[in-house]
């Protein structure tokens, strides 16, 4: 018998790969796998890696970057972490780490490899992915990634509108060290953030009426 989506997410939140069978340099502590997958969520938050508020937290987004991108979304907390509503899966799934200069670590390369592709086949209903900065959109996107985050956010109505099934929508990560790029790329709260609010809006009416 193959196995649920509750076994593997309770697999994947005892894994121990980054301190036992790291790839280069193990995870600095131990593993905190933080993740939301969902059977009922019809929309997929493909974020990063957790930060040290959601490393102490155990939950995603219980931080200013959360604060931020519930707003892009134009959802209430509950709304947010109702898991009818929305998954949430990073890349990698525990904080990775800062470098020298108190930036967050890439997600660890050990963790989509072992994780995502099964974790996508036991969320079959998912028909929206959120695909928040370039490690996700690496993974999701495809064809419809173009050179940079920049460009690929800029071609999103290219991307929103390509055949792939899920559907996805490029995003930058919502973190305060993103508000310089908020502000040379304004295009992004004038047309894609009403667009992604109406749309998020128009599909969790529509999971409810379902
Ligand atoms: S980052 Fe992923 S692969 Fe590494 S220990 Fe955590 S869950 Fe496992």
């Amino acid at each position: 018998m193959s196995e649920s989506l509750e076994d593997l997410t309770r697999r994947a939140r005892a894994c121990r790969i980054c301190v036992e069978q790291p790839v280069g340099r193990p995870l600095p502590h131990e593993p905190r796998p933080v993740l939301l997958p969902s059977s009922q969520a019809r929309i997929l938050i493909a974020s990063q890696a957790p930060g040290t508020k959601v490393h102490l937290s155990g939950m995603p987004f219980t931080d200013a970057s959360g604060d931020r991108l519930r707003n892009w979304l134009g959802v209430t907390r509950e709304e947010f972490y109702d898991l009818k509503n929305f998954a949430i899966v990073p890349m990698g799934f525990c904080f990775p780490g800062q470098d020298a200069k108190g930036g967050d670590l890439p997600p660890r390369r050990e963790c989509a490899p072992a994780w995502r592709a099964p974790l996508m086949e036991l969320m079959p209903q998912i028909e929206l992915v959120l695909t928040i900065g370039l490690y996700a959109q690496a993974w999701h996107m495809g064809d419809a990634r173009r050179g940079s985050l920049t460009e690929t956010v800029m071609n999103w109505r290219e991307a929103f509108a390509a055949p792939s099934r899920p559907v996805v929508l490029p995003l930058p990560h919502p973190s305060w060290r993103n508000t310089g790029w908020l502000k040379r790329n304004p295009w992004f709260e004038m047309d894609l953030l009403p667009f992604l609010k109406m749309e998020i809006r128009r599909r969790l009416a529509a999971s409810r009426s379902k």
